[in-house]
């Protein structure tokens, strides 16, 4: 699908729902793709791409970003502590903050060096085992403790799970959002962005609709 489809589909859900045209960001997710079809992408003028490891953004990007101006890279994958440093540096969001000792490392580096991304709590509203995210009952008590911190909490993000219906877990998380005065809401994939902007989505992440399905290996 063009990003032009993908952005008139957004319109309509946005103006469906009664949401000012263009408030919904739209993260193009660019895991594993060809570089070429990234270039594609940029040369189309869009600016705003994620990544879900460290190590793969920084192969391409920091490339991408000498030959493209006003380039924004989100990683939405999980971080682990000792890549902390690294993250800070390579992206402009980090959407899986899921942890206090994350969240203690991002607030010293912040510190050190006077910098920090814009953050995303990720929240695992399917209470999944195998998946990250700070479980919905912790959410509140753990995004005080991250504001404390100095933080600079945008919003939170989930991935919910994937035999169930999305809605319900895209309302839990704009519920939790607004009870902690919370503005950015990451949620919303290829197959149900638009039910994530019903909701209230400020940052959905679509891979696959835009670049096609991903070969691995
Ligand atoms: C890969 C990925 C996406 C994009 O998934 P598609 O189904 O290809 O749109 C969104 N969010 C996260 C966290 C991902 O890892």
């Amino acid at each position: 699908m063009s990003l032009d489809e993908i952005r008139t589909r957004m319109h309509k859900a946005e103006e469906q729902a009664g949401r000012a045209l263009g408030s919904t960001q739209l993260i193009a997710v660019s895991k594993v793709q060809p570089n070429d079809r990234v270039a594609e992408v940029l040369r189309q003028g869009h600016r705003l791409f994620g990544e879900n490891k460290v190590q793969e953004a920084a192969g391409k990007w920091p490339d991408f970003r000498e030959e493209f101006q006003d380039v924004n890279v989100h990683l939405i994958g999980p971080l682990q502590t000792n890549k902390a440093r690294q993250a800070m540096q390579l992206f402009d969001a980090i959407h899986s903050v899921d942890r206090p000792k994350l969240a203690n490392t991002l607030a010293r580096l912040a510190q050190e060096t006077g910098h920090c991304p814009d953050l995303f709590i990720q929240v695992n509203t399917g209470e999944e085992p195998q998946k990250a995210g700070v479980m919905p009952a912790d959410a509140d008590v753990f995004i005080a403790d991250c504001l404390s911190k100095d933080l600079p909490v945008q919003g939170v993000m989930c991935i919910p799970p994937f035999d169930e219906e999305p809605s319900l877990h895209f309302a839990l998380l704009a519920k939790i959002a607004k009870r902690n005065g919370l503005s950015g809401l990451s949620m919303g994939m290829s197959s149900d962005f638009e039910r994530a902007i019903a909701l209230g989505a400020t940052h959905v992440r679509v891979g696959s609709a835009i670049f096609g399905e991903r070969e691995y290996g």
